[in-house]
Protein backbone atom coordinates (compact mmCIF):
# COMPACT_ATOMS: atom_id res chain seq x y z
CA UNK A 1 0.00 0.00 0.00
CA UNK A 2 1.38 3.62 -1.05
CA UNK A 3 2.33 5.87 2.01
CA UNK A 4 -0.34 8.70 3.07
CA UNK A 5 2.28 10.81 1.11
CA UNK A 6 2.38 8.89 -1.61
CA UNK A 7 -1.44 8.73 -1.89
CA UNK A 8 -1.81 12.45 -1.37
CA UNK A 9 0.50 13.12 -4.17
CA UNK A 10 -0.58 11.42 -6.40
CA UNK A 11 -4.09 12.60 -5.62
CA UNK A 12 -4.16 15.52 -8.15
CA UNK A 13 -7.28 17.99 -6.47
CA UNK A 14 -10.30 16.47 -8.71
CA UNK A 15 -13.12 18.93 -10.12
CA UNK A 16 -15.26 20.03 -6.97
CA UNK A 17 -18.33 17.73 -7.77
CA UNK A 18 -16.30 14.54 -8.56
CA UNK A 19 -17.59 11.78 -6.91
CA UNK A 20 -15.00 10.07 -4.15
CA UNK A 21 -14.67 7.10 -2.12
CA UNK A 22 -16.96 9.09 0.14
CA UNK A 23 -19.91 9.32 -1.47
CA UNK A 24 -19.60 5.60 -1.81
CA UNK A 25 -19.66 5.30 1.59
CA UNK A 26 -22.22 7.41 2.51
CA UNK A 27 -24.22 6.19 -0.33
CA UNK A 28 -23.83 2.35 1.27
CA UNK A 29 -21.97 1.21 -2.09
CA UNK A 30 -19.06 0.36 0.17
CA UNK A 31 -18.77 -0.93 3.37
CA UNK A 32 -17.49 0.90 6.30
CA UNK A 33 -17.79 0.91 10.26
CA UNK A 34 -19.88 3.46 11.00
CA UNK A 35 -19.59 4.86 14.27
CA UNK A 36 -21.92 8.08 14.23
CA UNK A 37 -24.30 10.02 12.06
CA UNK A 38 -26.87 12.36 12.29
CA UNK A 39 -29.03 13.75 9.88
CA UNK A 40 -25.88 15.83 8.36
CA UNK A 41 -22.72 13.76 9.46
CA UNK A 42 -21.56 10.21 9.27
CA UNK A 43 -18.24 9.21 11.13
CA UNK A 44 -16.71 5.55 10.47
CA UNK A 45 -13.36 4.29 11.22
CA UNK A 46 -10.29 4.61 8.44
CA UNK A 47 -9.58 2.14 6.93
CA UNK A 48 -5.68 2.28 7.40
CA UNK A 49 -5.54 3.10 10.70
CA UNK A 50 -2.32 5.93 12.47
CA UNK A 51 -3.81 5.15 16.20
CA UNK A 52 -5.81 2.44 18.14
CA UNK A 53 -8.85 4.91 17.65
CA UNK A 54 -9.02 6.48 13.80
CA UNK A 55 -12.35 8.23 12.43
CA UNK A 56 -13.12 9.97 9.77
CA UNK A 57 -16.20 12.26 9.99
CA UNK A 58 -17.57 13.86 7.09
CA UNK A 59 -20.05 15.94 5.86
CA UNK A 60 -22.83 13.47 4.58
CA UNK A 61 -22.88 15.94 1.11
CA UNK A 62 -20.17 17.68 0.05
CA UNK A 63 -21.78 20.53 -1.29
CA UNK A 64 -18.59 21.96 -2.90
CA UNK A 65 -16.25 20.90 -0.12
CA UNK A 66 -13.67 19.17 -1.13
CA UNK A 67 -11.42 20.71 1.69
CA UNK A 68 -11.58 23.13 4.63
CA UNK A 69 -9.64 25.67 1.92
CA UNK A 70 -13.16 25.80 -0.63
CA UNK A 71 -14.80 26.97 2.64
CA UNK A 72 -17.57 29.18 2.45
CA UNK A 73 -19.74 31.45 4.40
CA UNK A 74 -22.25 28.76 3.75
CA UNK A 75 -20.79 26.10 4.80
CA UNK A 76 -20.21 27.52 8.12
CA UNK A 77 -23.18 25.29 9.73
CA UNK A 78 -21.92 22.36 8.55
CA UNK A 79 -18.41 22.76 9.94
CA UNK A 80 -19.69 23.38 13.63
CA UNK A 81 -21.10 19.90 13.19
CA UNK A 82 -18.43 18.10 12.15
CA UNK A 83 -16.26 19.44 15.32
CA UNK A 84 -19.49 18.66 17.70
CA UNK A 85 -19.48 15.40 16.36
CA UNK A 86 -16.12 14.90 16.14
CA UNK A 87 -16.42 15.83 20.50
CA UNK A 88 -19.54 13.34 20.66
CA UNK A 89 -17.84 10.50 18.73
CA UNK A 90 -14.31 10.87 20.64
CA UNK A 91 -16.94 10.52 24.31
CA UNK A 92 -18.49 7.56 22.44
CA UNK A 93 -15.35 6.70 22.40
CA UNK A 94 -13.99 6.94 25.87
CA UNK A 95 -10.74 8.77 24.74
CA UNK A 96 -11.14 10.64 27.94
CA UNK A 97 -7.60 11.70 28.36
CA UNK A 98 -7.13 13.73 24.82
CA UNK A 99 -6.96 12.89 21.45
CA UNK A 100 -5.95 14.86 17.99
CA UNK A 101 -8.37 16.22 15.84
CA UNK A 102 -6.55 16.47 11.79
CA UNK A 103 -7.81 18.00 8.91
CA UNK A 104 -5.13 17.33 6.04
CA UNK A 105 -5.52 20.04 2.78
CA UNK A 106 -4.25 19.66 -0.48
CA UNK A 107 -0.95 17.76 -2.02
CA UNK A 108 0.91 19.49 1.04
CA UNK A 109 -1.11 18.73 3.78
CA UNK A 110 -1.19 15.27 3.12
CA UNK A 111 -4.53 15.17 1.38
CA UNK A 112 -5.73 11.95 -0.28
CA UNK A 113 -9.62 12.23 -0.49
CA UNK A 114 -10.99 15.10 -1.73
CA UNK A 115 -14.14 15.87 0.24
CA UNK A 116 -14.12 17.40 3.32
CA UNK A 117 -13.60 15.40 6.38
CA UNK A 118 -11.84 15.51 9.77
CA UNK A 119 -9.55 12.74 11.23
CA UNK A 120 -10.25 11.78 15.10
CA UNK A 121 -6.94 10.11 16.46
CA UNK A 122 -6.74 8.50 19.73
CA UNK A 123 -5.71 5.43 22.27
CA UNK A 124 -2.17 6.65 22.32
CA UNK A 125 0.15 9.24 23.21
CA UNK A 126 0.67 11.84 20.30
CA UNK A 127 3.90 13.68 19.61
CA UNK A 128 4.18 17.28 18.43
CA UNK A 129 5.80 18.79 16.15
CA UNK A 130 3.04 16.36 13.46
CA UNK A 131 5.21 14.92 10.77
P1 LIG B 1 -6.65 12.22 3.87
O1 LIG B 1 -5.33 11.60 3.53
O2 LIG B 1 -7.37 12.67 2.62
O3 LIG B 1 -6.59 13.27 4.92
O4 LIG B 1 -7.50 11.06 4.54
C1 LIG B 1 -8.21 10.12 3.83
C2 LIG B 1 -8.40 8.95 4.74
O5 LIG B 1 -9.39 8.11 4.21
C3 LIG B 1 -7.12 8.09 4.92
O6 LIG B 1 -6.77 8.06 6.27
C4 LIG B 1 -7.54 6.74 4.36
O7 LIG B 1 -6.99 5.66 5.08
C5 LIG B 1 -9.05 6.78 4.47
N1 LIG B 1 -9.72 5.97 3.48
C6 LIG B 1 -9.48 5.96 2.14
N2 LIG B 1 -10.29 5.11 1.51
C7 LIG B 1 -11.08 4.57 2.49
C8 LIG B 1 -12.14 3.60 2.45
O8 LIG B 1 -12.52 3.06 1.41
N3 LIG B 1 -12.72 3.30 3.64
C9 LIG B 1 -12.33 3.88 4.82
N4 LIG B 1 -12.97 3.50 5.92
N5 LIG B 1 -11.34 4.79 4.88
C10 LIG B 1 -10.72 5.12 3.73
Amino acid sequence: MASEKEAALAAAPPPEDAPTIFDKIVNGEIPATIVYQDEKVLAFRDINPQAPTHIVIIPKVKDGLTGISKAEERHVDILGRLLYATKLVAKQEGLDDGYRVVINDGPKGCQSVYHLHIHLLGGRQMNWPPG
